[in-house]
């Protein structure tokens, strides 16, 4: 429980200082400006008052049980102070000072020095080398933070590791008259952490919203789980930076923060059912349009207008996300050929003029809320000099606070001179955006979300026809002789273990055994070069397809034996299947956090096509389902011009049974099927790599 840092009832500031320019003295300010609710205890050995509070000359002078100190003084002196807190009973610390792990070494020995006190004394630590946090409920009013905008009370309650963008975008919030409810940023996150906060946002009844932006996770495993259930109670918008290589290294070099390897958080997100934004500006007005819209049933749009240009944009922002601008009923157009002009447009967009008074707008606004083929509404409300802009702010406020369908407004006007139409707008909490393509991709992270809510999670199959003891034996076996790279029998072995189906194979010293072998599963037959220094065999000739006789066989293993001249070389043979779609299954051990796995086309086209589609795992029964449907090369599968499909099912089972044996067998670092030889009825793995 983080009641206590989030809503206190004393805050003391270690370092208080009387200097203007003083983080020490900025604190106390803040908490004095924003109304504190609570008691502030200002410690300064030298002042008797600062900012007109009584001073104190130490923690240790203050009553016990401080809910928050504020520690602004030289990282040097920190531990000692915090072992001073201890002893005074202080629940929470908020380290603004730097100098900690982000400066390295001697600054880690200082962190690491606190923080065993603190956990000593059981206080909760903040940061070192952050902001803080901000609780803008009436009933606390706790500014506990140095920075400068002074949220109103609001339902959005923001983390970030990086206090920079946590400013960034409550003052984005802020510019739109929109409230935030609590703000924390934790710096370098020694203590509570990101999830932590995340957690206690989910619980917060009057967070509606969750915003968060981070660099990499730090603990992907606690975040995909805190994710997966604060996402499940409410939306939850977040933005990751550092895509780039450089940006990654921005990161890494700051705030202690690490990138990790960008497909996983992305992956975590989707599948936890978090809102990502790849822009801060996009998160900002999606978040200010979660705050006091509801979540529409669908992505249908009305458009009502004032001016046309502005919704052809608009237009072709929602069209091109997949939201659709349906015709409207008839029985809604000849209400509003009724009370609209007769110029205006009643297709939808509705088009009511330049001159469309108030009463137009209710008109229009009634009647999409009314119909039942629209899910939400986006107003474009340009404000002439010769109508009553005002009146039209306070149909649109008042059709509002009905929260039957979602609204967002693109307000177009002059906000020096219609102060008191974009006021109206504002206190009626509707979500106003000077842009038409601003407007109209906040409508669309809501329906985005929808979509989110609606989507199919499905369930992680446990396949109970598995030789789980005998992979993990052939595994065992290949760690303790020390190999990286396993043999094709260990591989064959690993997926027949699993029930994963693969062509027909034996292993040929000779090229009598090779003959024998052919024989034994019927000709036509594969024959490829076993070695452990043979690694893309068809480019080195190791692979010889389409093998018919006895004879054909012989001449074979006796090429190959010419071609490699290597000690170890064995003759895979196998049984030939031809026809097939090549399609590649593989997997990436991601480190703490299971396997990336992958689909794709297989064979040749996997270098030059680049068509894969990766998850992580385990992966449930939809999400490999979505995996096939999601390359590019999905239409291949369902069989075109005459060509027939493939069995997406056993496709589908092969890349369950896939995550349940990565999951089993965790040391596996990278695999390969490729290809599997997928046909109409079954498929087969053709060709696997394992490494450990
Ligand atoms: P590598 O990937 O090491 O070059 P593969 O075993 O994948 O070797 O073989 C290369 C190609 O040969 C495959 O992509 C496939 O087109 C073909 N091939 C291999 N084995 C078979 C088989 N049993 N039946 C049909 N075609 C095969
Ligand atoms: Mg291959």
């Amino acid at each position: 429980m983080l009641d206590s840092l989030f809503k206190p009832k004393s805050v003391a500031v270690i370092g208080a200082s009387t200097r203007e320019l003083h983080i020490g003295n900025r604190v106390i300010k803040n908490l004095i400006e924003f109304g504190f609710k609570g008691t502030i205890y200002p410690i300064n050995p030298k002042a008797d008052e600062i900012c007109g509070i009584k001073a104190f000359k130490s923690i240790l002078d203050c009553p016990d049980g401080i809910d928050v100190v504020h520690m602004v003084i030289p990282a040097k002196l920190v531990p000692q102070a915090v072992e001073d807190c201890g002893k005074k009973g202080v629940k929470n610390i908020i380290i603004n000072s730097g100098g900690f792990s982000e400066i390295g070494p001697e600054g880690e020995a200082i962190e690491k020095d606190f923080l065993e006190r603190a956990e000593k004394y059981n206080i909760r630590m903040l940061g070192p080398n952050c902001q803080g946090i901000i609780n803008s409920d009436p009933k606390c009013r706790a500014y506990c933070n140095f920075t400068y905008t002074k949220p109103d009370p609001g339902h959005i309650s923001i983390v970030s590791l990086s206090g920079g963008v946590a400013e960034v975008i409550h003052q984005g919030f802020s510019a739109m008259g929109v409230g935030t409810r609590f703000y924390a940023s934790n710096g370098n996150a020694c203590d509570v952490t990101i999830p932590e906060i995340i957690r206690y946002y989910g619980n917060d009844d009057e967070t509606k919203v969750v915003v968060t932006y981070v660099e990499g996770l730090r603990d992907p495993i606690t975040f995909r789980e805190v994710a997966r259930e604060v996402a499940a109670k409410k939306p939850f918008l977040a933005m990751k930076a550092g895509r780039t290589e450089e940006g990654a290294k921005a990161a890494a070099s700051h705030t202690g923060g690490l990138a990790k390897e960008d497909l996983a958080t992305d992956l975590i997100f989707k599948k936890a059912g978090v809102l990502t934004f790849n822009d801060e500006g996009d998160l900002i007005n999606a978040a200010a349009a979660f705050a006091s819209q509801p979540v529409p049933k669908g992505n249908r749009v009305g458009i009502i207008t004032n001016t046309g240009g502005p919704a052809v944009i608009a237009t072709d922002v929602l069209v091109a996300a997949g939201l659709t601008i349906p015709p409207l009923s008839e029985k809604t157009k000849s209400m509003l050929q009724e009370k609209l002009f007769k110029e205006a447009s009643v297709n939808n967009p509705v088009d009511v003029l330049a001159t469309g008074t108030a009463e137009h707008y209710r008109a229009c606004l009634d009647a999409m809320m009314e119909d039942d083929g629209i899910d939400c509404i986006y107003i474009g409300f340009v404000t002439p000099f010769f109508v009553n802009t005002e009146s039209i702010a306070k149909e649109i406020a008042e059709v509002n606070k009905q929260k039957k369908k979602p609204i967002v407004c693109n307000l177009m006007t002059d906000k020096r001179e219609w102060t008191e139409t974009v006021k109206i707008l504002q206190e009626g909490q509707v979500p106003c955006y000077s842009l038409p393509s601003v407007a109209a991709r906040a409508m669309c992270a809501l329906v985005r979300y929808r979509n989110i809510l609606d989507r199919e999670v499905g369930k992680v199959k446990i396949f109970e026809d598995v030789n789980k003891e005998l992979a993990a034996e052939i595994i065992e076996n290949a760690r303790s002789a020390e190999k990286k790279i396993l043999t094709a029998e260990d591989v064959y072995g690993i997926l027949e273990a699993y029930g994963i189906p693969v062509s027909p194979w034996k292993i040929a010293a000779t090229a009598e055994e090779a003959i024998e072998a052919a024989k034994d599963m019927g000709f036509p037959v594969v024959i490829k070069a076993d070695s452990e220094r043979i690694v893309h065999k068809s480019d080195m000739g190791g692979v010889a397809v389409n093998i018919t006789d006895e004879d054909s066989v012989k001449k074979t293993t006796e090429e190959m034996k010419n071609k490699f001249n290597v000690p170890d070389l064995k003759f895979f043979v196998q049984k030939f299947l031809p026809g097939g779609l090549e399609v590649i299954a593989g997997a990436k051990a991601e480190e703490g956090l299971g396997h990336l796995l992958m689909f794709g086309l297989g064979g040749i086209y996997v270098e030059i096509m680049k068509d894969v589609i990766f998850d992580l795992t385990p992966v449930t029964d939809s999400e490999a389902e979505e995996m096939l449907s999601s390359i590019k090369g999905a239409p291949l599968l369902d069989g075109v011009r005459g060509q027939k499909g493939v069995n997406k099912k056993i496709l589908v089972e092969i890349i369950q049974r896939l995550s349940q044996l990565l999951n089993d067998l965790p040391v596996i670092k990278e695999m390969d099927l490729n290809p599997i030889m997928a046909f109409e009825k079954d498929a087969f793995v053709v060709d696997a790599r394992i490494s450990l």
